[in-house]
């Protein structure tokens, strides 16, 4: 497939002259309410309302992939047209919501910031990452062997949580002296979409316990439309942790199953947060936004019955190699670390009405 430069002739955006031919794109900058963004888009895709799906997309000098800008659209106007009531926002959570460069540096992952104020059992921790790890990334293991090791791995490092004593004052500290920062635009995202009522779900292999810190340390505020579906851990009074809820989530088996598979967790979510919808009444909202930053988040709409998904990609590394894979896998994708703000602008657009 070849790629060319956009044609868009909508009012908010004036073409400059700066052309860049790549080997299999042309690219073209454009100017968008003040900023300057670059577009990508194949050649079968044009036509008259490009300009208005690129307003819906782009923002802040983000670099945006939108391989098929026409079904984009149609997704757009049908959800627009069903409403804020039928749709639901499927998160993932380290690399998506959270920036990938963090100050110069890789910025922590929920799971990797955790210092559990035991330096002996810090290095057990280490040793099962050194240990399972490349079993994690070998491509020779069949799926099924692979989920029982991963499956493996998460018990043991829960275990190990549990024996070396972990206790929720170490969770608060790690998390302020860890590298973790929320992409721009995140915090606006999540207003937006409290404020029509639609729910966010968070899903993660990491720990939501930890995410949830995260959260109250760097929104400053809690979300009611926000659910964790993730790993939760469970106290005792001191704050020691005693258990894990559950079953356990690790990053083969993170999607729409792990609801269920979470039940116990809702209860608690629902004294945290005060959340408004269960599992059941998540399942009736069949419009989805999905937001993941690897392939293999698209599985995290899975188990539910979706009538339209717009996914978007956050393609943070090893661009010129996952370029292709993820135009093709993601309707949009945003690459070079780019803030949430075309999110938040998509957001806007599918929670208006369309009537
Ligand atoms: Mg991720």
């Amino acid at each position: 497939m070849s790629y060319r430069l956009l044609h868009v002739t909508f009012l908010p955006i004036c073409w400059t002259d700066i052309f860049k031919p790549l080997p299999r794109f042309i690219s073209s900058h454009l100017k968008f309410r003040s900023n300057t963004c670059r577009v990508w888009c194949s050649s079968d895709c044009e036509n008259r309302n490009q300009g208005e799906i690129m307003e819906q997309v782009v923002a802040d000098g983000a670099e945006v992939m939108v391989g098929n800008p026409e079904l984009l659209q149609r997704k757009i106007s049908s959800i627009r047209l069903e409403g804020p009531a039928k749709l639901q926002v499927i998160a993932d959570f380290d690399g998506t919501l959270t920036k990938y460069w963090v100050d110069g540096h890789r910025g922590h992952s929920s799971h990797g910031l955790l210092q559990q104020g035991n330096p002996e059992y810090d290095v057990k921790r280490q040793k099962l990452y050194e240990y399972y790890h490349p079993l994690e990334i070998d491509p020779t293991i069949p799926i099924d062997e692979k989920a029982k090791l991963m499956e493996e791995w998460w018990e043991k490092t829960h275990g190990l949580l549990i024996e070396g004593g972990l206790t929720y004052g170490a969770i608060k500290s790690s998390v302020a002296n860890s590298r973790i920062a929320f992409r721009d635009g995140v915090l606006e995202l999540f207003e937006l979409l409290e404020k029509s009522n639609v729910p966010i779900l968070i899903f993660s292999a990491g720990l939501a316990d930890i995410i949830e810190e995260v959260l109250r340390q760097k929104l400053h505020r809690s979300f009611k439309n926000v659910k964790i579906v993730s790993n939760r851990m469970v106290f005792d009074q001191n704050g020691h942790l005693l258990s894990f809820k559950g079953k356990t989530i690790h990053v083969l088996n993170k999607n729409e199953h792990a609801i269920d598979m979470a039940a116990p967790v809702h209860d608690q979510l629902c004294d945290v947060n005060g959340l408004v919808d269960d599992a059941s009444s998540v399942k009736m909202r069949t419009n989805v936004l999905l937001l993941g930053d690897h392939i293999g988040d698209l599985g995290m709409s899975d188990g539910l019955n979706y009538k339209a998904r717009i996914s978007v990609g956050f393609l943070n590394d090893n661009i010129e190699i996952s370029r292709d894979s993820y135009r093709k896998s993601f309707d949009v994708v945003y690459m070079n670390d780019a803030s949430m703000r075309g999110v938040v602008t998509l957001a806007f657009q599918l929670c208006s009405t369309g009537k």
